[in-house]
């Protein structure tokens, strides 16, 4: 999806913490958030990562990936998270696998709306002050956020043809590597 949204961007996967050396952004997918904190621990990657977004790095957590930047986590806490974005996560918020469903969202900062695919996803319950919601479900509640550098959706984005949120990421990994 990433070379999708911008043919010049290099992409590979992050596995121990020395695969972190010259990233300019990190994608935290989905899957679940259980399996990955244990991961993170193996793996010593929670105080590299930790350390990294706090330096200013971009991290999007879409979906279990979004569970493990939540500062707040209801409904099981993994061993390992990253934990900067300050907001409570609720797991598996809408139900079972069965009860993943599909929905266009408005989303702050794109012109049209994106179609959001949510599988056993999580909800955005809090909303704390470090943090601004970026879109909601069309009763109000919020699966989408930022706070600075860090983007958290609750919903799948590599599952749609449309590339406009990673286009989004990428610009800001782009601004944020001048920066550094
Ligand atoms: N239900 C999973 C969890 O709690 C998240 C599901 C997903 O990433 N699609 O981690």
């Amino acid at each position: 999806m990433l070379r999708r949204a911008d043919a010049c961007v290099a992409v590979r996967e992050l596995r121990t913490p020395k695969d972190l050396v010259g990233l300019d952004g990190l994608i935290v997918p989905g899957g679940e958030s259980t399996t990955i904190g244990k991961l993170l621990v193996a793996y010593g990657l929670e105080q590299p990562i930790r350390q990294a977004a706090n330096h200013g790095l971009p991290v999007w957590g879409t979906c279990a990936g979004m569970i493990l930047l939540a500062r707040d986590i209801v409904g099981g806490e993994p061993d390992g998270r990253i934990g900067l974005m300050d907001l409570t996560v609720r797991r598996n918020a809408f139900g079972r696998q069965v009860d993943s469903f599909e929905v266009d969202l408005a989303f702050a900062g794109l012109d049209r709306p994106l179609h959001a695919v949510f599988i056993r996803a999580p909800l955005v319950e809090r909303v704390g002050p470090e943090a601004e919601p970026l879109a909601s479900l069309p009763d109000g509640r919020v699966v989408a956020a930022r706070q600075g550098n860090l983007l958290a959706t609750a919903f799948h984005p590599e599952l749609t043809p449309d590339t406009s949120l990673h286009a989004w990421f990428i610009e800001r990994c782009r601004a944020a590597a001048a920066c550094l």
